[in-house]
């Protein structure tokens, strides 16, 4: 498994290989390993910064027990077990890249593109896409736009990038306390504001949040943010709304971690046959209307359709045999069990 998260070198000539999984949530995951069972080259894309899709981002801590023959697991272990089934495939996986656009060619193949530049080269999509992208939730102020990236963000990449800076970390879950608590460290000043005394977090991080508080590290302020104020295009502070009245505060940064949406986003424009915001898929081979691109997971719609992980790693299985069809249309590809596989054995072994 090799993870990238960086933009491809300028004129990069297009990555091929057989399927490209959109999307690195649990059924994405497990696509890679049965895609490499199967004898198919795949690689995914994710558009967060991680992979492990709604399991990571709404659940990591909570443990699943309808996983066949764990009984029971915490979503991050799910992942991280995910993870090292398919490590002997060694999949590369490009993240923060949102897959765009699709076009089949000529000779059946289809040119994906994403957002930073990336081109594949693939005979076969498989759509593992959840309830879509994941993107942030944004701060619907009008004076916000002008002021992202460079003041406004709705990300940390880089904690150097806060360093000796007055800082407001805004929000009330796990990421917006895990941030505060990290940036206290390298920033001037921070600021954790959230609407009320009240947190999503995990007890321990409102725990440590609340210590360095009381030590000084660090300031909790209860309000919302009614304005931006910037002067000559650079923020210099935030109104916020009490129960008193409105407050100014300082600030040079801002990072607003409200949380994730999904949105389907590109996807829609694709020319799949969608119902609800989900993929209509024939349920013997889990292909969409555009035959090459398959529909696997959340994703996918049909006739009682469970959101479930286990019905999206069958989803996956099916999807992959028919897009091996794609890839070698001369080759008839005999099925072996896995406990029989002695290739997959080898490799399995040589991996662990
Ligand atoms: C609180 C909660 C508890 C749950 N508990 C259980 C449980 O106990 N058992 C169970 O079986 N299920 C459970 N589920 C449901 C389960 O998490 C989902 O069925 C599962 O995550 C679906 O996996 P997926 O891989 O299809 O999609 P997701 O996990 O949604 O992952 C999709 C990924 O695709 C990416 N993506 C989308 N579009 C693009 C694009 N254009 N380009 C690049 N990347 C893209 C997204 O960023 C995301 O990372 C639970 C769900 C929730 C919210």
């Amino acid at each position: 498994m090799t993870l990238d998260a960086n933009a491809p070198a300028p004129h990069a000539p297009p990555i091929r290989t057989d399927v490209l999984i959109v999307g690195a949530g649990p059924v994405g995951l497990f696509a890679a390993f049965e895609a490499g069972v199967i004898g198919l080259t795949c690689q995914i894309v994710d558009a967060l910064e991680r992979v492990g899709g709604q399991c990571i981002e709404l659940y990591p801590d909570k443990p699943i027990y309808d996983i066949p023959a764990i009984t029971s697991c915490t979503a991050r272990e799910l992942v991280e077990r995910l993870l090292a089934q398919c490590k002997p495939f060694d999949v590369p996986i490009h993240l923060e890249q949102r897959v765009e656009t699709l076009e089949q060619r000529d000779d059946g193949r289809w040119t994906a593109r994403t957002q930073h530049g990336l081109v594949f080269d693939v005979a076969a999509i498989l759509l593992a896409g959840g309830n879509g992208a994941f993107v942030p939730q944004k701060l619907t102020l009008a004076e916000a736009a002008p002021l992202e990236k460079r003041y406004v963000h709705y990300s940390v990449p880089r904690l150097a990038d806060f360093a000796g800076k007055n800082v407001v970390v805004a929000g009330g879950g796990d990421s917006a306390l895990d941030w505060a608590l990290a940036l206290r460290k390298v920033a001037a000043r921070v600021t954790l504001v959230h609407r009320r005394a009240g947190f999503s977090a995990a007890d321990s991080s409102v725990e440590r949040m609340r210590r360095a508080v009381d030590a000084g590290e660090m300031d909790f302020v209860v309000g919302g943010i009614a304005a931006l104020n910037a002067k000559d295009g650079v923020l210099r502070s935030l109104t916020l709304r009490q129960i008193g009245g409105e407050v100014e505060l300082e600030a040079e940064h801002l990072i607003a971690l409200y949380g994730l949406v999904a949105d389907l986003g590109p996807i829609a424009q694709w020319g799949l046959t969608i119902h609800g915001g989900r993929v209509d898929v024939d349920t013997s081979n889990y292909e969409s209307s555009r035959p090459g691109i398959f529909g696997v997971g959340d994703i996918a719609n049909y006739p009682n359709k469970q959101k479930l992980i286990l019905s999206g790693f069958h989803e996956a299985s099916l999807a992959l045999r028919k897009a091996y069809a794609y890839a070698y249309p001369d080759k008839k590809r005999v099925h072996v069990h896995s406990s029989y596989d002695a290739k997959l054995a080898e490799k399995i072994g040589a991996a662990c």
